[in-house]
C-alpha cells in the first residue's frame, strides 16, 4: 500500500517466504498492537495476540499476492511490512499498464481468496457459514475493531456456526473481517492505495498528463468523502485522520504536479 520503504533498523525481522525476501519493520508490530488495543476498555492480552497474528498473516498474504504476480511478469520482488500495511517492491518489474493493474489487483484478490478458503474450510468442518444482515452482526464488538465500522457501508456481514475453541472463533472472525475489509478499502480510488494506483493507470491510458491530474482529483475527493463520513457518521477519529491524511497527500501531489507543468 505505502510507497516509500522505511530505512533498516536493528529490530527488523528478516525471513524468506516462497523465495521472496521479507522484512518486518518494528512499526508494523506497534501499529497492529495499537489497533488491537484500540476501542477503549481493558484489552484482553490473548485477544490482542490473536489479532496481531491474524493481521500479520493477512497483510503478508496481501503482499504475496502482489509479489507472485510481479514474479510472474519477470520481476524479483521483496516484501516489506511497515505500519498498517506493506509493500511488494522490485527494481526489475514489468511497468506496462496492463501488468501493473493486474499486479495491483492481485493483493486484494489474495485476501478475498484467503477469506473464501476460510469459508470453505469452515463448511468442510461441518459448520455453517454465510452472510447475515450486518445490523444483526454482533461479532467482534468487544475486540476494538468491529463490524460496526462496516455496517453503514455493507448490508451483510459474514457469520458462522461457532467452534468449541473461543480462540479459533476469534481468529476466524478477525481473518474474515481483515481480509474482506482490507481488500475493499485498498480498492478505493485513493492514492497510494492499490485502487488509487489502478485508477491512475486507467486515467493515464488516454492522456498521461491530464490523467495524473484527474486521478489525483478523484483521490482527493474520495478521501475527503471517506474522512467526512468517518468523522460525522461513524464518529470515528481514526478513519477521519487516516483518510484526511491521504486526502492531504493527494492534494499536495496534485499541487506539486500542476506547478511542475505550469
Ligand atoms: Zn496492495
Amino acid at each position: 500500500m505505502l510507497l516509500g520503504e522505511p530505512p533498516p533498523t536493528q529490530a527488523d525481522l528478516h525471513f524468506r517466504l516462497f523465495g521472496f525476501p521479507v522484512r518486518v519493520h518494528p512499526f508494523f508490530w506497534v501499529v497492529a498492537l495499537l489497533l488491537g488495543i484500540g476501542g477503549g476498555g481493558p484489552a484482553d492480552p490473548v485477544k490482542v495476540l490473536i489479532w496481531v497474528a491474524v493481521v500479520f498473516v493477512s497483510i503478508l498474504v496481501h503482499e504475496l499476492g502482489h509479489a507472485f504476480l510481479q514474479r510472474y511478469y519477470g520481476g524479483r520482488p521483496w516484501i516489506t511490512l511497515y505500519g498498517f500495511g506493506g509493500l511488494a517492491s522490485c527494481n526489475d518489474c514489468d511497468r506496462s499498464p496492463r501488468s501493473h493493474i493486474i499486479i495491483l489487483l492481485a493483493g486484494p484478490m489474495a485476501g478475498f481468496l484467503l477469506a473464501l478458503a476460510l469459508v470453505a474450510t469452515i463448511r468442510l468442518a461441518g459448520h455453517s457459514v454465510g452472510l447475515i444482515l450486518a445490523s444483526n452482526a454482533v461479532i467482534l464488538d468487544e475486540g476494538g475493531l468491529s463490524w460496526r465500522w462496516v455496517r453503514p457501508f455493507v448490508l451483510f456481514a459474514a457469520d458462522f456456526d461457532n467452534f468449541s475453541s473461543s480462540a479459533l472463533n476469534l481468529a476466524i472472525e478477525y481473518a474474515l473481517f481483515i481480509n474482506i475489509l482490507w481488500g475493499l478499502i485498498n480498492l478505493l480510488p485513493i492514492y497510494p492505495l492499490d485502487g488509487g494506483q489502478i485508477s491512475r493507470e486507467l486515467f493515464t491510458l488516454g492522456n498521461p498528463r491530464r490523467g495524473i491530474v484527474l486521478s489525483l482529483q478523484l483521490s482527493v475527493g474520495a478521501a475527503v468523502l471517506v474522512a467526512a463520513y468517518g468523522l460525522l457518521a461513524l464518529k470515528d477519529i481514526y478513519i477521519g485522520l487516516m483518510f484526511g491524511f491521504l486526502a492531504y497527500g493527494s492534494y499536495q501531489a496534485l499541487r506539486a504536479y500542476q506547478n511542475h507543468w505550469r
